[in-house]
């Protein structure tokens, strides 16, 4: 198999914010005492609720910055990045991501802080790690990021977004996989998977 270019989303895709938004929410007391769910289902409780939007945009504020030492890699990223390794495949990472987030009264600068979240979990940084520091991109729009993308040359990219498939200028000789995760499949111009594990089956089936 010839070396393959993978080009790969970062936030919801590698970065799973799922608990910082749930204790987050809680300690807020945007949610009831012993309140769990996913990042999605504090999005959909919060926007039940009188002015709701505004507490929502306020938590993301948070989480994808101070907030963000406390999200996880997604189960199956890190396999993933070693096979890309065994494979000889080049990877990296392109997100559409502004310096500040609109509602954060902190300024956080977030593209910093995605660097120093990858450093800490050895995804950047080391002679192990799959990616290089210069091989990951931040783009101010969705638009930029497919430019970006469509420069780098990539055979595939993997994002949780159908927005970025359905750019039209979304290079079509690229291979678009949803990370749909547990949802059900969504049809559209991309292969829809559920896992990581079955993403790397993808990839590098041979
Ligand atoms: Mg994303």
């Amino acid at each position: 198999m010839s070396r393959v270019r993978i080009g790969i989303d970062f936030d919801n895709t590698i970065i799973c914010y799922d608990k910082v938004f749930a204790a987050a929410a809680l300690q807020r007391g945007l949610v009831p005492p012993g309140w769990t769910g996913s990042k999605t289902d504090v999005r959909e409780y919060l926007r039940s609720k009188p002015d709701g939007e505004r507490a929502w945009q306020g938590l993301q504020g948070w989480a994808y910055g101070k907030g963000i030492a406390n999200a996880e890699v997604f189960p199956g990223v890190t396999d993933f990045l070693a096979a890309c390794r065994q494979n000889n495949s080049s990877v990296c990472i392109v997100s559409h991501k502004t310096r500040f987030g609109h509602q954060d009264p902190d300024r956080t600068d977030l593209r910093g802080a995605a660097l120093d979240w990858l450093r800490t979990a050895g995804l950047i940084g080391t002679e192990h790690s799959a990616l290089s520091h210069n091989n990951v991109f931040f783009e101010d729009t969705q638009p930029a990021k497919v430019e970006r993308l469509a420069s780098l040359d990539l055979d595939v990219f993997i994002d949780d977004l159908v927005d970025v498939f359905a750019q039209p200028h979304f290079p079509r000789h690229v291979r678009a996989i949803l990370f749909a995760g547990s949802g059900n499949p969504v049809p559209g111009p991309f292969k829809s998977i559920a896992s990581w594990a079955e993403i790397q089956r993808e990839v590098f089936r041979r």
